[in-house]
């Protein structure tokens, strides 16, 4: 039995000691509990411990359960999935934020279709260090670039960068990533004075992310157990 309250628990005290650890100030990385492909139940019993960050990767999924949830009006969307053009007006009308955004035409669709009435779409630039063709995310150098574009839209608010470095176990090739990604986080920084957010570390390798300056971890499996293998998935 999955006691999503306790692995809560279990999981903000790890963050708070790791905070502690590494010289962070207490409560400058955020959790985001990703709940794609976990049931409702789960979501609501992760909110009631006092979740409020919830990440989706599929806009028909998420459409599915915000409106279940309707009920918990406190809770603020995060989309973190790959994004084709089609699904930006859903995406805008639905989510508080969107990390997963890796190109100027979504950033001009995301900002064309957002409701005023909503305020700005929060955004994270999603980088591929690796560069691996399959992966989605700008290359490092094109970050500068696109980040100045997405602070021109009215719509939006840049607030950083999100990265899903290539999972290992090797810790030290995971601390290597990371301080890559901090470094042109802190560089982009001195254009963008206002970005505060670095979304990086998984269930697997967020205590490496926090010691390198994370400020808000992305956590799936670590908070609801295994995924189920399909669930309303578009
Ligand atoms: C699924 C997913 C996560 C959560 O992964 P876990 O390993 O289950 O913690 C985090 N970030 C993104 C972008 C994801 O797609």
């Amino acid at each position: 039995m999955i006691d999503v309250t306790e692995n809560i628990r279990a999981a903000s005290q790890r963050i708070r000691a790791l905070e502690q650890e590494y010289g962070r100030p207490e409560g400058t990385v955020s959790l985001l509990a990703v709940s794609k492909r976990q049931s409702i139940a789960k979501i609501r019993e992760a909110a009631a411990a006092g979740v409020v960050n919830i990440g989706e990767n599929y806009l028909q999924e998420a459409l599915d359960k915000k409106q279940e949830l309707a009920d918990i009006p406190q809770l603020v969307w995060h989309f973190i999935g790959p994004i084709q053009s089609n699904k930006t007006r859903g995406i805008a009308e639905t989510f508080d934020w969107v990390h997963s955004v890796d190109r100027a035409k979504i950033a001009k669709r995301l900002n064309d279709q957002r409701p005023v009435d909503q305020g700005p779409l929060n955004i994270c630039v999603q980088v591929n260090q690796s560069a691996e063709e399959s992966k989605s995310g700008t290359t490092s150098s094109e970050a500068s670039e696109l980040c100045q574009q997405i602070a021109e839209l009215p719509n939006l608010t840049l607030r950083g960068l999100m990265a899903i470095p290539a999972a290992t176990d090797d810790e030290a090739a995971q601390h290597r990533a990371f301080s890559v990604l901090a470094d042109l986080f802190q560089s982009l920084q001195t254009s963008h004075p206002d970005m505060d957010t670095l979304s990086m570390g998984m269930s697997n390798d967020y205590a490496a992310a926090i010691a390198e300056g994370s400020t808000m971890i992305r956590l799936g499996t670590a908070l609801f157990g295994p995924r189920q293998s399909r669930i309303r998935q578009v």
